[in-house]
């Protein structure tokens, strides 16, 4: 069974929670049996200039240390308009797995086309994934994701945190666009997981704890206690990432 954490952040010293090394985090790794973290920067990361070029610079040199156990997403502040989409394809060409958004922390509308479409173009051309923070009624709320992964149905697109309480609306999203998946971190509870599988398909489901601001082993736990198969547990463990993992992988 493979064990990928789908939604989770790193920093480096000062500039995201501890543990802040490759190694520290390797250890943890090891130790709990976990094969890779998909990762991105946290928000405290952010530059004085607004943008996450140290922040993304950080986390590529983490991923080429340590290739297979790290998968990168950058973060990108879109308000850079132009300047914003030369990072992100800047980005893409240097090895990172996606593009991280966070819609509250940059205020834009998930969906704006002239902030945010932009980009995912990019990701389109060099292949990748989008993870967009997802749980509250304004900017994040789940059916702006589906705006955009009906406009991008090439782009495999998770809506994070299984959208908090609008879980429903984020399970119905995933449910009707086949590029649209769902992480778990945060996410309201073990129905809602149970819930998401029964509407959307198990393969749509990703376990995330948005480690190290969450915990790896209660969202774990989520997973475990949830009435679901074993089958359909290892891939919400892992299976399900590591398919669209290797998808980008194989397209690049
Ligand atoms: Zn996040």
């Amino acid at each position: 069974m493979v064990y990928i954490d789908a939604h989770t952040h790193f920093g480096m010293k000062g500039r995201g929670m501890p543990p802040n090394t490759p190694e520290e985090r390797i250890a943890y790794m090891d130790r709990i049996g976990m094969d890779a973290m998909v990762t991105s920067p946290p928000y405290a990361s952010i530059s004085p200039d607004r943008t996450y070029d140290e922040a993304n610079a950080f986390i590529l040199n983490v991923q080429r240390k340590y290739p297979g156990r790290f998968y990168a997403l950058a973060r990108i502040n879109p308000h850079f308009r132009r300047r914003a989409v030369e990072k992100a394809e800047k980005a893409l060409r240097n090895g990172f797995w996606g593009i991280k958004f966070h819609p509250r922390n940059e205020a834009f509308p998930a969906n704006s086309r002239e902030l945010v479409f932009p980009i995912v173009e990019k990701v389109k051309e060099y292949g990748g994934l989008i993870l967009f923070h997802s749980g509250e009624a304004d900017f994040s709320h789940p059916t702006l994701i589906g705006d955009v992964a009906e406009n991008f149905p090439e782009v495999p697109i998770i809506i994070g945190h299984l959208g908090k309480i609008y879980y429903m609306d984020a399970i119905l999203i995933a449910k009707w666009f086949d590029n649209v998946y769902v992480d778990t971190s945060f996410c309201v509870g073990v129905h809602a997981i149970e819930k998401a599988v029964e509407y959307a398909g198990v393969e749509k489901v990703l376990y995330a704890s948005d480690y190290p601001q969450g915990s790896v082993e209660l969202d774990t736990m989520k997973v475990k206690l949830a009435d679901l198969s074993r089958r359909d547990k290892a891939l919400i463990l892992g299976g399900n990432v590591k398919r669209i993992l290797d998808e980008i992988e194989k397209e690049r």
